[in-house]
């Protein structure tokens, strides 16, 4: 299939909120602030005349900028996109922890209800050179989602049709649901789409018990297998992090001296499975070797400080894992944003 060539439009518009009660002020200046990120972004590519991103935005532009958080990764521009959420009964039947009192425990000490498990979808798209790359779609409004994904990557001035690279963590429907839409046809059909071999193949094995055949049938064509370890893109190297599917992948974005890991579903819950990183997730193929990798994880990232992006902690998921006590715990970077 033919690449876009398509000049992408700007379709971020933003103004003072002059006329803001001063409560919202601060959150609607840190949106002007990422929103302005993004126009920088973007704007380089936006086509000439296309003078509208000066004219001041509705309240609705603003509120839209909800749904991304743009930021920088050293010399590169990235925006986490808001996807949807996942809200699971904190039940045996339901969660992936199967002490749900212990679970309750901790999610109110942390100031979170009790009874649910909620996670948050955040796919992250980077600007890297000339490509335009996004880890994971989403699920495309799978799992009760709310199917954000394109809304919220158009509210950041990209074009789904200019994405040159789609890198997939593992083969889950909450991470590839969203590479088709509703009518079947590819969502970035301008990228291509990088899986580690073993998911590919775990994929493949898989997708017509889990009922997603037209999803693979569509998506083939376009899939670059990798080898554990390689470099995906000129600043993304693949990471394996093992445990949670065959070829389940993380991957680190560096830039000068700057680097984030993008952890898949390494972990799920910004609580539990920080501070309990030895309890079996039961949405663990290799349950032994999930633990392994989170108890790795923690003590690598703290003890170099490293920075985490997170797609199913609170949005943005951008944070870091801090020592405490026995354990470890989750420092958001912003304040999470509901
Ligand atoms: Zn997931």
């Amino acid at each position: 299939m033919a690449r876009a060539t398509r000049a992408p439009k700007c379709s971020v518009t933003v103004r003072a909120p002059a006329r803001l009660p001063e409560s919202r002020l601060m959150n609607a200046q840190a949106r002007l602030a990422a929103a302005s990120l993004v126009l920088t972004l973007f704007g380089a590519a936006c086509s000439p005349g296309a003078d509208k991103a000066a004219e001041p935005a509705s309240a609705s532009a603003l509120a839209a900028s909800r749904d991304v958080h743009a930021f920088r990764i050293g010399a590169l521009e990235a925006v986490a996109l808001r996807d949807g959420v996942i809200s699971l009964p904190n039940t045996e039947a339901d969660s992936p922890w199967s002490d749900t009192a212990a679970a309750t425990t901790l999610l109110t000490a942390s100031g979170l209800p009790g009874d649910v498990i909620s996670l948050s979808v955040q796919p992250l798209l980077v600007r890297d050179g000339d490509r335009l790359v996004l880890i994971d779609t989403g699920a495309g409004g799978r799992m009760g989602t709310q199917n954000q994904l394109v809304t919220s990557l158009r509210a950041a001035g990209a074009d789904p049709t200019r994405v040159t690279d789609v890198l997939i963590s593992h083969a889950h429907g909450d991470h590839v649901g969203g590479l088709v839409g509703a009518d079947g046809s590819l969502t970035f059909p301008g990228a291509v789409v990088h899986i580690s071999a073993p998911e590919w193949d775990y994929m493949k094995a898989g997708a017509a018990q889990a009922g997603e055949a037209a999803l693979l049938a569509a998506v083939t064509p376009r899939v670059r297998p990798f080898a554990a370890g390689a470099q995906v893109t000129p600043s993304i190297k693949s990471v394996a992090l093992d445990g949670h599917t065959p070829g389940h992948t993380g991957y680190e974005v560096v830039s000068g001296t700057d680097r984030l890991l993008y952890i898949g579903d390494a972990m799920h819950s910004s609580v539990i499975s920080v501070q309990r990183p030895e309890w079996v997730n039961g949405w663990d193929t290799d349950s032994a070797a999930g633990i392994a990798t989170r108890q790795g994880m923690l003590e690598r990232g703290a003890s170099q400080s490293l920075r985490i992006y997170a797609p199913h902690f609170p949005f943005p998921g951008l944070g870091r894992f801090q020592r405490r006590d026995d354990g470890f715990v989750w420092v958001p970077e912003t304040a999470a944003q509901p």
